[in-house]
């Protein structure tokens, strides 16, 4: 089958790969019909997360036709049927599957030794997302194998196209767990960062979720204008201090929710010298990551506020200002979405038209285009926001 396969620093390219296998009884395959590209996809095209190895097929948001099961998916999946596969894997039985945290499954993290050395504890496996998340073949390719998938997946209803249901695996249920992580009070101003495709889910969510105001901070004009679309208030970084809008819109006082949709690789710029700091200390390889958006966040929350942090991290910060967080009291919240914790509210909302997640696709190109997509999409070119391939 053809598939995109990481080489190495950016370079991804359309491989002939061998086709998947049922390997496991809880297996199945599906046929993808859509998948698309992620901003994590683009942490891994720049070499940010370690533990990628050439040949490891990309992709986490993807969906399909079942084509074949494993004995032990049991009923719960049909050939033929139409799934959207989650990126977290999750198995179902183990403690913190049975508390909704699938995103830390104790069980389907095939190479739990080695994250177990890294993190401590190891989290779940994930597809198509380094060998600390169990190396995974991820889904931008003809086919997937899913495993566990008897729970690792959500069916989808007839009558909703792949493009109204398919950021349900991924960009969804993250933008919605980054606001409903805030505690959302009818009072609260909600201020988000970043308006990539993960900040503009989060956006929906907070104004569904009744926040008083929304604010959504970028620098492009296009991922501003879709936005202000949504229902945010907007502040361009690049113009604007986001700090003194912050509280100006807020009578001095400060967003009380904050969240982080923009991680590890915050735009460089002069008017943030920070960031030119952290940019040459990871080229010294003395920082892993640019950490300006939580400095920021910290720094403008209301005291006794919440920062939720759906960005993705890989490593070592530097210059947190920990003493300001402590002393005003913040809750931070973070980490990889437990995508079935919310599938299915979340398909419910986009049946009865409460929010139809495909507004954000500007881009649908055979998965051979793929290659020069991501480079499309890293670099905003044709005011690009979010990109679905087409195997
Ligand atoms: P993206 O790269 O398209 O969007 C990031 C946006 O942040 C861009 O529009 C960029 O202009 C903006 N930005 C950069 N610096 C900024 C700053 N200082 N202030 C405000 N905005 C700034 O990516 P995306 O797909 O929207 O993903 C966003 C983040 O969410 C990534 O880190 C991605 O890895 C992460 N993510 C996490 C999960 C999870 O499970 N937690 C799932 C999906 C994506
Ligand atoms: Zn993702
Ligand atoms: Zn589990």
């Amino acid at each position: 089958m053809k598939a995109l396969v990481w080489h190495g620093k950016e370079d991804i390219r359309y491989d002939t790969v061998s086709d998947p296998e049922i390997e496991d009884d809880r297996d199945a395959i599906i046929k993808v019909t859509s998948c698309a590209i992620c901003g994590s996809d683009l942490h891994l095209f720049h070499n940010f997360i370690p533990a990628m190895l050439p040949g490891d097929i990309m992709g986490h948001e993807m969906m399909g036709e079942v084509v074949e099961v494993g004995k032990g998916v049991n009923g719960h999946l049909k050939k033929g049927e139409r799934i959207v596969v989650p990126f977290t894997i999750w198995c179902g039985d183990c403690e913190q599957c049975r508390r909704g945290n699938y995103s830390v499954c104790e069980t389907t993290n095939r190479k739990k030794d080695l994250a177990d050395k890294v993190f401590g504890h190891g989290t779940a496996g994930l597809f198509g997302y380094t060998h600390l998340t169990g190396g995974y073949p991820g889904g931008q390719a003809e086919y997937l194998r899913v495993p566990y998938a008897d729970t690792t997946h959500v069916k989808v209803p007839d009558g909703l196209s792949d493009e109204q249901v398919l950021f349900l695996g991924d960009i969804l249920p993250t933008g919605w767990q980054g606001a409903v992580q805030c505690d959302i009070q009818p009072t609260d101003t909600v201020a988000i960062w970043g308006c990539g495709p993960v900040g503009q889910m989060a956006i929906r969510s907070a104004v569904l979720l009744g926040a008083k105001q929304v604010v959504a901070i970028d620098r492009l004009p296009e991922r501003l204008s879709m936005a202000e679309a949504g229902g945010a208030i907007t502040i361009n970084f690049e113009t604007e201090s986001v700090v003194d809008r912050l509280n100006e819109l807020t009578d001095n006082k400060g967003p009380e929710k904050c969240i982080d949709a923009v991680g590890l690789e915050s735009h460089v710029s002069w008017s943030q010298p920070d960031t030119i700091y952290d940019r040459a200390k990871q080229m010294m390889l003395l920082e892993s990551d640019r950490p300006h958006v939580l400095r920021e966040m910290i720094y403008v929350c209301r005291p006794a506020g919440i920062i939720s942090i759906p960005g993705v991290y890989s490593g070592l910060v530097d210059k947190i200002p920990m003493g300001i967080a402590m002393n005003k009291g913040l809750t931070f919240r973070m980490g990889q979405t437990h995508v079935n914790r919310w599938t299915d509210d979340l398909l419910h909302r986009i049946e009865e038209g409460q929010i139809d997640p495909s507004f954000v696709i500007t881009h649908t190109v055979p998965l051979e285009k793929g290659p020069e997509m991501y480079k499309v999409f890293r670099d905003k070119q044709d005011s690009c926001v979010k990109v679905v391939l087409k195997p």
